[in-house]
């Protein structure tokens, strides 16, 4: 599949905010997208994997795609959750129950909701390409977190990977998340995908390994074309 690179943002640092799109236009697109919290490299690991593939070795799939390999890169390049505002990109979305309140420092709000460029940037890119499902690559335990009309799509991952499927997490609030943001805002559901974290014993490649088939067949499967009318 060819794609194209869409005029790119600017961070809080100045770097460059890189996303690309099918060069086939839709009226609605599957976004991919990684690097939200800067220090979980394994969800950007596998995006660059995928990305390379949907390039290299598919020729048709069933949507058209946004992938943004990395939304937090001052986060990226300084290994931190938060962008360098210090702020959690994923508690920044205006959703209905945004609050400043700061649970703790990881999980700051920020100031007001999309105070930050990195999430104006993403907001802007939903208007002008509008998602029919939103794919966010993670890292922290292995489970498919569901927002919207998508645990089929949950389910049908997790028949790969075995991964647990959630809807809300209990006891783990995210006001100002995404997941809550896609399905009130832009009627899209949200699949929040968490792949372990690296360690001793556990690899990148690894990750990768007990993950391609999941998300080669998903990208290629019912689940991420566009709604009927
Ligand atoms: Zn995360």
């Amino acid at each position: 599949m060819n794609f194209l690179k869409i005029k790119s943002g600017t961070s809080v640092e100045g770097d460059e905010l890189k996303a690309f799109r099918s060069e086939k236009k839709a009226p609605t697109y599957t976004y991919l997208m990684a690097g939200t919290h800067g220090d979980e490299v394994e969800g950007v690991y596998l995006l660059q994997q995928l990305y390379k593939w949907l390039k290299n070795d598919v020729e048709e799939a069933p949507c058209s795609f946004v992938v943004l390999p990395i939304l937090n890169v001052d986060g990226y390049r300084a290994s931190t959750r938060v962008n360098a505002h210090g702020v959690d990109l994923n508690r920044n979305y205006p959703t209905e129950c945004w609050t400043s309140e700061v649970r703790e420092a990881k999980y700051f709000p920020g100031a007001a909701p999309l105070s930050e460029p990195e999430n104006v940037f993403l907001d802007k890119l939903f208007q002008k390409f509008p998602p029919h499902l939103i794919v966010s690559f993670h890292s922290w335990k292995p489970f498919i977190n569901f927002n919207g009309d998508c645990e089929e799509a949950a389910n049908f991952i997790s028949k790969f990977n075995s991964y647990e499927v959630m809807g809300d997490i209990e006891g783990h609030p995210t006001p100002g998340s995404l997941g809550e943001y896609g399905p009130q805002k832009y009627n899209s559901p949200v699949l929040t995908f968490e792949c372990p974290v690296i360690s001793d014993e556990i690899t990148l490649k690894d990750i990768w390994n007990e993950n391609e088939t999941a998300f080669k067949e998903l990208l290629l499967s019912e689940y991420v074309s566009p709604p009927s009318k």
